[in-house]
């Protein structure tokens, strides 16, 4: 008979966010018993990625602050920015300033952070699939196999879903995302000829999107090109439109003169994304699991460590029988991506130079509505595809329609939706909701 491993709390995903939970929760109570899982490997190829001065805040309560320094990855001093104009500006972070921070491995960042969770009492399983087999008496089963075909089962009371964008296990408990644009990363590796002097994480817009090249060694160079999924060519195109869009953005062409590309153009999704269900009976999603920021934030990893220590929290005070615990996570991580949603917002609107743009045309909304116009919802409306999916879930555009079943002024939309649906909502979110919501005929003004 396969054995049956039994654990208090299983994490999927050995991502910053899962690694960190792990690392929290062991930190607070070392007798739990915690599982955490990946099902890779860790030793595939990933983009490199900056990190800001601030994931030091969370490295020193984690407790791997001295550890993380003795990893050497190199700092990364800022950004230097094209962006809104011609002109080349360097400038410290996009969106906080103080420095440095690090420009890291990826791969190399992850497999520390789970050998770190692992030294503190973790068990952790890389290369594994965890199948959901269902919830019996309060557990979670799981069937797990690995690549020698393997299969074990593991029982666990609590469930971090931990496993990045995907967010199978929250999906599969009825969870939906959310998302709010189709952003996609295409990228590539290059190996300089020469050493570089200089070291800056550089971003570049042009017409069709947006560039982020970082030097992650002596001679190793990640240019990445940003836009959304849509707007892309067939993939035998994808080279010839590459040289296109770099022809586009003269700083990072230049970047790339002494240097040759190595490997072929990856792509990874990048959009803005959330659940719309945080968290259930016994489980919690964290990290890009729970909202996913647009890499110009180069927030991910800071974010995702933050909601794996928050998780942590949650899932401890769930465990000792406080109410609401689970609940207050969730408002936290929904409250915080509304304020990103408007900072994103706020970095897109400073660029105003291509107007006709299909890229930058969606990011560039304006407020336009009165408040005093009466709003009613149209009552069998053609179809119910929305672009208020930008900045409101199913939920939230349901709740909006109820509201109006009854003609309202704007602003006593706005006030009711906040005041008995969602709380954390920001008003300009809501408004900009409104606006394509009338565009698209689900609602009207009373003229
Ligand atoms: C192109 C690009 C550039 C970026 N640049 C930056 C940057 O410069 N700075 C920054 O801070 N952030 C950046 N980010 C964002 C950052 O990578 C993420 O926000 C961060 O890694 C999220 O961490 P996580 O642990 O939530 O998820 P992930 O890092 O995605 O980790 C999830 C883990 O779960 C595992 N997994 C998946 N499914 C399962 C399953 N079913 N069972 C078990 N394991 C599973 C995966 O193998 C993975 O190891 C960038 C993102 C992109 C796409």
């Amino acid at each position: 008979m396969a054995a049956v491993i039994q654990t208090d709390i299983l994490i999927l995903g050995a991502g910053p966010a899962g690694a960190s939970l792990a690392l929290m929760l062991l930190q607070r109570a070392p007798a739990l018993k915690v599982c955490l899982l990946d099902q890779s490997t860790g030793h595939g190829e990933k983009p490199g990625e900056t990190l800001p001065p601030q994931i030091k805040d969370l490295m020193g309560p984690l407790g791997i602050l001295e550890a993380f320094q003795r990893e050497e990855h190199l700092p990364a001093n800022g950004t230097s920015a094209c962006w809104g104009s011609e002109i080349l500006v360097e400038n410290d972070y996009l969106y906080r300033t103080s420095a440095p921070g690090w420009r890291i491995d990826k791969q190399r960042f992850n497999r520390f952070l789970a050998a770190e969770a692992e030294k503190r009492g973790a068990t952790l399983r890389l290369g594994v699939n965890a199948k959901y087999l269902g919830k019996t008496n309060s557990q979670f089963r799981f069937q797990l196999q690995q690549e020698n075909d393997l299969v074990t089962f593991i029982e666990a009371a609590f469930v971090v879903d931990a496993s990045g964008r995907k967010a199978g296990f929250a999906t599969r408990m009825g969870a939906q995302k959310v998302r709010y644009d189709r952003l996609t990363s295409i990228w590539r590796n290059f190996r300089l000829k020469e050493s570089c002097s200089d070291k800056s994480t550089l971003v570049e817009s042009c017409k069709y999107g947006w560039w982020y090249s970082t030097l992650l060694s002596e001679n190793k160079l990640v240019v990445a090109f940003m836009t959304d999924s849509d707007l892309l060519p067939e993939y035998k195109r994808l080279e010839p439109a590459w040289h296109d869009w770099l022809d586009a953005a003269p700083y990072t062409k230049q970047r790339l003169d002494h240097s040759v590309a190595v490997g072929d153009l990856e792509m990874l999704p990048a959009a803005s994304q959330r659940l719309d269900t945080l968290f259930g009976e016994g489980w919690i999603a964290v990290g890009d699991a729970a909202a996913t920021f647009d890499p110009l934030s180069s927030q991910g990893v800071f974010k995702a460590m933050k909601s794996g220590i928050f998780g942590a929290y949650a899932a401890l005070d769930y465990r000792s029988g406080k109410p609401g615990a689970l609940e207050k996570y969730g408002r936290i991580v929904q409250s915080e991506f509304e304020q990103y949603l408007e900072i994103r917002e706020q970095f897109y609107q400073q660029e105003q130079r291509w107007p006709e743009s299909a890229f930058w045309k969606r990011r560039r909304h304006q407020i336009t509505l009165d408040p005093v116009s009466v709003l009613y919802a149209v009552k069998e409306p053609i179809g119910k595809n929305t672009n208020a999916r930008q900045l409101l879930s199913w939920k939230e555009v349901d709740a909006i329609l109820s509201i109006c079943n009854t003609p309202c002024l704007a602003k006593d939309v706005v006030a009711a939706f906040r005041q008995n649906y969602f709380g954390y909502k920001k008003d300009r979110n809501i408004i900009l909701g409104l606006q394509f919501l009338l565009e698209e005929n689900l609602l009207k003004k009373v003229s």
